[in-house]
């Protein structure tokens, strides 16, 4: 049997540990479950999805990110004062808590709080890795096609990937 190798609309099972350019390790699958992705459906930052294509199990390799093919640049303008109205009144807001908004064009983003009072709430739109070089050592453990249903949803299921 051809050994599958990393394309648009296959499933890959991945170990990953990822540390910003301070040595700092913002997320890593280590000891547990590791992370299912669909490739070419905005699952993982584009500059990873670049270094995996054509990749099969067993690779192991270390890929290096820009700030750019990452989690995008930090945006001034992404931070914005909204006023505490606008929101429902039983939100007891904490710093990190994660929103979605949509924006005009009817996506949805995603802002995080960064400060609130009584009167403002202070929403980044920023991602908390946006600005951020990234490096990730990656272990490639399998690679399978990916079911109709799980193309249509545009993510894997199973373990380590989108429980509904
Ligand atoms: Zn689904």
């Amino acid at each position: 049997m051809p050994e599958t190798s990393i394309s648009n609309g296959k499933v890959a099972e991945i170990h990953f540990t990822l540390t910003l350019d301070d040595g700092q390790i913002a997320d890593s699958s280590a000891g547990q479950d590791p992370m299912l992705y669909l490739h070419g459906a905005d699952n993982i930052v584009l500059g990873l999805e670049k270094e995996l294509m054509g990749k099969a199990a067993g690779a192991e390799l270390k890929v290096d990110v820009s700030a750019e093919e990452g989690f995008g640049v930090r945006k001034e303008e992404g931070v914005q004062d909204v006023p505490r109205s606008s929101f429902p009144g039983d939100i007891e807001f904490e710093l990190g808590m994660d929103f979605g908004f949509e924006s005009e064009d009817g996506s949805v983003m995603t802002g995080w709080v960064t400060a609130f009072t009584d009167e403002t709430v202070t929403i980044d739109l920023n991602h908390p890795l946006a600005g951020e070089a990234l490096h990730f050592d990656i272990k490639v453990l399998s690679v399978r096609e990916a079911t109709p249903e799980e193309l249509e949803h545009g993510h894997p299921h199973g373990v380590g990937g989108h429980e509904h």
